[in-house]
């Protein structure tokens, strides 16, 4: 065990709930537990076989407190691998905090965001990797997220990861052998082998990257901006897609003077959606900094929904709107189609690119709507079986063990020496075992801790 600390925290969410449950993690978590439960049978915890769990009540002093139920965990068979105890009380806000301060004052110390999954990564229980999954599970949205995110957990990125970096690990024993023992019987490096192994790491570690935004989308969702001039649409559009009016229509300009946003899932993709104030020029203070805030969201978004009103000319707003949009990933939609149509569509074709034609107040065109963003966005038919990389830290690992390779290649090409190619090689297995937590420093490994919440 690498923690001397018993550590506890509430694991079930602050709220009021049918069972609220405090987790103690380390040596001491049975005698911890076994200070403030007192079980029916009279067993003590510390003399209870794993995976038990045992009814009773909670004493402060001689005081009945609550009656609970506790599981037991014997180390290394546990979540963190560790000793554990889970006392699962009635779920009253002031009940679990109090059973927790009890807890506490015998014997355990609060543990830190993240701190139970830390110790099960830092006693083998699971790499970084698939510690980061816990995290995708929980703030998964929907069905293929959740499928994602325990695939990770099963360790579908640590396996694919592993097997790209075997390869490699090999190659780079084989040079070094060959470079330091000249004088040994060793077989002769094969260029069109290792040219055959770079080139096979580059495209594993390509295609986790070309699918890292489709993934995100599909699990913890990306941000996306309905924009447009006011009265266009935009909240209509917003409410058909949040499935409820969550947005205020009128028809007065300007009703929307702030950011509206909600999480939803199209068709499993998930969207982190603004409903932003309409883009003109005003003079009422309030509107303006509503208009300058949907301005840094469109700059943001993965996506953006860009609104035309289809019973109107273009206007100078909507030509701006359209500038604004060019070169990022956009869907012009024009809006109003069950009204009669004076609007320039090719113009905006010409400019944007294919136009998605809808009536968001009747609900036409919505499945082509739904169609075409989950193709943009890659979340039509992803397959959830497969690796993919969960967050920002991961992406960066997998771009630098790239960047390594590409530079192995070109040494390899330009006829470098052997040594120059193990380097690089080197580097990249660096980067995969970063990835993996295997060679993490104690700073990133803290920091992919810190994301987490309490009791995790
Ligand atoms: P926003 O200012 O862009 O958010 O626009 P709203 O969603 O508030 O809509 C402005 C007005 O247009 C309201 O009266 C809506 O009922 C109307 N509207 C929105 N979508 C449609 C549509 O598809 N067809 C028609 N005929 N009216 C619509």
């Amino acid at each position: 065990m690498t923690e001397q600390t018993t550590i506890a925290a509430i694991s079930t969410p602050m709220g009021t709930g049918g069972v609220g449950i405090i987790r103690i993690s380390g040596e001491n978590a049975f005698s911890v537990a076994d200070r403030i439960f007192k079980a029916y049978s009279s067993i003590k915890m510390i003399d209870s076989d794993g995976y038990r769990a045992h009814f009773g009540r909670v004493f402060e002093g001689e005081k009945a407190l609550d009656e609970a139920i506790c599981l037991v965990f014997k180390a290394p068979k546990s979540y963190t691998g560790e000793n554990v105890v889970e006392i699962n009380c009635h779920g009253g806000i002031f009940l679990t905090k109090k059973v927790l301060k009890l807890v506490l004052e015998n014997g355990a110390v609060p543990a830190m965001p993240g701190e139970f999954t830390k110790r099960a990564f830092l006693n083998g229980k699971m790499d970084l990797s698939e510690a980061e999954s816990v995290m995708t599970l929980i703030s998964a949205q929907g069905e293929q997220g959740i499928n994602a995110a325990y695939n990770l957990l099963e360790g579908s990125l640590s396996k694919k990861i592993s097997e790209i970096n075997e390869t490699l690990l090999s190659t780079a024993a084989h040079i070094s052998a060959w470079v330091d023992y000249p004088d040994e019987e060793i077989e002769d490096i094969d260029n069109n082998k290792m040219q055959y192994i770079i080139n096979t790491a580059i495209c594993g570690i390509s295609e986790l990257l070309d699918k890292y935004d489709s993934g995100i989308a599909v699990t913890t969702g990306v941000e996306a901006a309905i924009v447009g001039k006011p009265n266009v649409g935009k909240s209509t559009l917003m409410n058909l897609l949040s499935g409820y009016d969550k947005s205020i229509v009128t028809e007065i300009e300007g009703t929307t003077r702030d950011v509206v946003e909600e999480t939803i899932n199209l068709d499993g993709c998930i969207l982190r959606i603004s409903d932003t104030a309409g883009m003109r020029e005003t003079d009422d203070i309030v509107e303006k900094i509503g208009v300058e805030r949907s301005r840094q969201k469109l700059e943001r978004a993965a996506i953006i929904f860009a609104l035309f009103d289809s019973s109107n000319e273009l206007t100078e707003e909507d030509y701006e709107l359209i500038k604004l949009c060019k070169g990022k990933t956009v869907v012009p939609v024009i809006n109003k189609t069950d009204l009669e149509s004076k609007i320039d569509k090719e113009y905006i074709e010409n400019e944007l690119g294919k136009v998605i034609e809808i009536s968001a107040k009747c609900g036409n065109g919505y499945n082509e709507f739904c169609e075409t963003v989950t193709t943009i966005l890659g979340t039509k038919n992803f397959d959830t079986t497969s690796a993919m990389l969960a967050n920002e830290r991961q992406r960066l690992c997998c771009e630098k063990a790239l960047s390594s390779l590409r530079d192995a290649k070109s040494a390899l090409d330009c006829g470098l020496t052997l040594d120059a190619i193990e380097i690089c090689i080197d580097d990249a297995i660096s980067s995969l075992l970063e990835l993996t937590g295997q060679r993490a420093s104690e700073a990133v490994v803290d920091e992919v801790f810190r994301q987490f919440c309490v009791g995790k």
